[in-house]
């Protein structure tokens, strides 16, 4: 038996090892399947080169847990190693990858150092082991097997033990502390976490059972050869949609790998897109468009990302752009740097390329199905609306090419592209100074009034009715020329789009500093603005508006957007039609009740289109009209 010392700066790692990784310690089963798999992949190549023979039909990975003995045993009938492998590849190579770690990390601060995953490879076993044997042997002629034992000091045994099968056993005997990794149940959550789409069929199992050898009719034979195996299930599906290429998959695939994916949603995604690139990095992956929920930030963190089928994480944060963390589905890429930290991460080029090709994908995805099925896209886009806004407020790239297929929608059910509908309002929608206007509803019922007088002007009226739609339209008038936005109800129609020509007011100024006082003393003094408009007698007497500027100051107070003014008082104005026959009439009534009573009449209705007519006034408004119409 060789007895050794690994050679160390460090005293003992392991302690550190443990400390540092302390939320991470389930990490060790990723590690040693993903080893057992590296062996049963590396034996696939050197079998194909002709470097060793062996029967590669039935390769597989074993996970078996024996509580009572409290081990953990990974096992596989992969490559295998010779003494000198081991004493190379342990006790030196993935030695100095641990100690590297530990030397890099020990005096940095503990929450900030390995935010994340570490590869740190096979010594993570002694993140939760007391104890860790190597039982292998070698599919190399002639090999013999040895047992590498070691207890977490600097100090290993290297022996020659017997195995019958060739491949690697790496047996963990279970630290006190770590005893959680003992219960069936929390391994089959870390296998299923990490291991649920590694290549090659993982099967885990609690109990070992001896079986004889069969016939070629399943039938025991008699004095034949005795086994072990383990009665056990096997975790994961070895080949996920995401390995294959685009042409050998239907709809149909993508949809069932998405239920794989997230077995507790139901709805299907509206589209997916798959990502092949293998220049100038590799990347695989599905990416999926869940139908969203309102609330849209629940939905985050649903991308995994992983590297060679192995999972890393599903916090994709750096790697893909925040409106794409909307998406859900699936990365993989050998080329994303795992085994640092997060701030690294960002500023690594290869990630940087990975976000800015996955933007450009999901922007060219959406432009094709604009392209090719402008119906369908349609029909999607109510759903799709809210994450193109938030890509397009994001990002400028994204907005160059979103900005060619994303859709006003007008109140009338039409959708257009900002150049359509440029072209389609630009006849009566010009105002005086060549700008083009947008009139816009963010509630097609409440604000009924407005968009049909708007309507009866002859203008268009889109909707726009999303969270990020005040955002998203000052965007546009940042980057369209000569284009404003107004709502509805943020003027009179005629102020909406102040033409050349005005109607004369039928008021003269005297008149109207009459009426003033007495519309003013049947509203709230500090909440609206009394003011003079003239317009059709066909329009509403009276009518109230809020400046486009200050509501889109308290929409964005209210998003949580800077607070200049600190808290914005609700403000509106009250219009006056000037040339409303009922003004005329108030003015000239001489009982002075009767004047109140109609100012008052007048200023309700006005409300009530608005439905801000509440409560008490409410009560107020009808009994007075019950007493007007007697
Ligand atoms: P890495 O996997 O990143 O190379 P590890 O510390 O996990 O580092 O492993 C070190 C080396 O030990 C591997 O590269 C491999 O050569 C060898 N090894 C580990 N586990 C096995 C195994 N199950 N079968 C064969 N070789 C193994």
């Amino acid at each position: 038996m060789q007895q050794g010392n690994i050679k160390v700066q460090t005293e003992n790692i392991f302690p550190i090892i443990k400390k540092f990784l302390y939320s991470d310690h389930e990490i060790f089963l990723r590690e040693l399947v993903s080893n057992a798999v590296d062996a049963t992949q590396k034996l696939k190549t050197l079998n194909a080169l002709g470097e060793v023979k062996a029967n590669t039909e039935n390769l597989k990975v074993e996970v078996i847990l024996d509580s009572k003995k409290k081990t953990i045993t990974v096992r596989d009938n992969g490559i295998g190693m010779t003494a000198e492998e081991v004493d190379k590849y342990i006790n030196q190579i993935a030695f100095s990858g641990a100690e590297e770690f530990v030397q890099k990390y020990k005096d940095s601060d503990k929450k900030n150092a390995i935010i994340g995953h570490f590869g740190l490879g096979f010594y993570s076993a002694f993140m939760v082991a007391s104890q860790v044997e190597i039982i292998t042997r070698s599919q190399r002629p002639n090999s013999t097997a040895v047992k590498w034992t070691c207890d977490g000091s600097p100090n290993y045994a290297l022996e020659e033990t017997s195995k019958k099968v060739k491949g690697t056993d790496v047996v963990l005997h279970i630290a006190e502390d770590s005893e959680e990794f003992l219960e069936e149940g929390r391994i089959r959550e870390i296998l299923d976490k990490y291991c649920k789409f590694l290549p090659v069929p993982i099967k885990f199992g609690t109990r070992e059972r001896t079986v004889k050898e069969k016939d070629a009719e399943g039938k025991e034979i008699e004095g034949g050869k005795e086994s072990k195996v383990v009665e056990d299930v096997i975790i994961n599906n070895t080949e996920p949609a995401w390995t294959k290429a685009p042409t050998e998959l239907e709809d149909e695939d993508y949809d069932s790998f998405y239920r794989e994916l997230y077995p507790m949603t139901f709805e299907k995604p509206l589209f997916h897109i798959h990502l092949n690139v293998d220049f100038p990095f590799n990347l695989t992956g599905i990416l999926y468009f869940p139908k969203l929920k309102n609330n849209f930030e629940m939905q985050k963190n649903k991308i995994s990302l992983y590297s060679n089928q192995v999972f890393i994480t599903d916090n994709v944060e750096n790697i893909v752009p925040e409106f794409l963390t909307l998406l859900h589905g699936v990365i993989d890429s050998p080329d994303i740097p795992l085994n640092v930290s997060r701030s690294y991460l960002q500023a690594d080029g290869n990630v940087k390329k990975i976000s800015s090709h996955i933007t450009k994908k999901v922007a060219d995805k959406l432009a094709s199905m604009f392209k090719n099925n402008r119906e369908d896209f349609e029909a999607k886009w109510e759903d799709i609306k809210i994450f193109v806004e938030f890509g397009m407020l994001t990002d400028e790239k994204f907005y160059e090419k979103a900005s060619k297929f994303y859709l006003l929608k007008s109140v009338d059910g039409s959708f257009h592209t900002l150049e359509e509908y440029g072209s389609r309002i630009e006849a009566a929608q010009k105002d005086k100074n060549g700008k083009l206007i947008h009139l816009y509803t963010n509630d097609q019922k409440e604000q009924h009034g407005y968009v049909s007088s708007a309507q009866n002007r002859g203008y268009d009226v889109l909707i726009m009715d999303s969270p990020l739609s005040s955002h998203i339209i000052s965007k546009f008038e940042q980057k369209l020329d000569n284009t404003g936005f107004s709502r509805v109800d943020a003027d009179t129609i005629d102020k909406l789009i102040e033409k050349e020509e005005e109607l004369p007011s039928k008021l003269n100024d005297e008149e109207k500093e009459n009426l003033k006082p007495i519309l003013e003393s049947v509203v709230e003094k500090e909440k609206f603005t009394v003011q003079f408009e003239s317009m059709s007698e066909k329009d509403q007497p009276i009518i109230i508006t809020q400046s486009e500027f200050m509501r889109r100051m308290k929409e964005q107070q209210m998003a949580g957007g800077g607070g200049m003014f600190g808290q914005l008082p609700e403000s509106y104005n009250l219009v006056v039609n000037a040339n409303h026959p009922l003004i005329t009439q108030i003015l000239e009534e001489k009982a002075e009740d009767k004047k109140k009573s109609l100012a008052e009449q007048a200023v309700d209705l006005a409300l009530l289109s608005q439905n801000m007519l509440k409560g008490e006034a409410m009560s107020r408004f009808i009994q007075r009209s019950v007493d007007l119409i007697k």
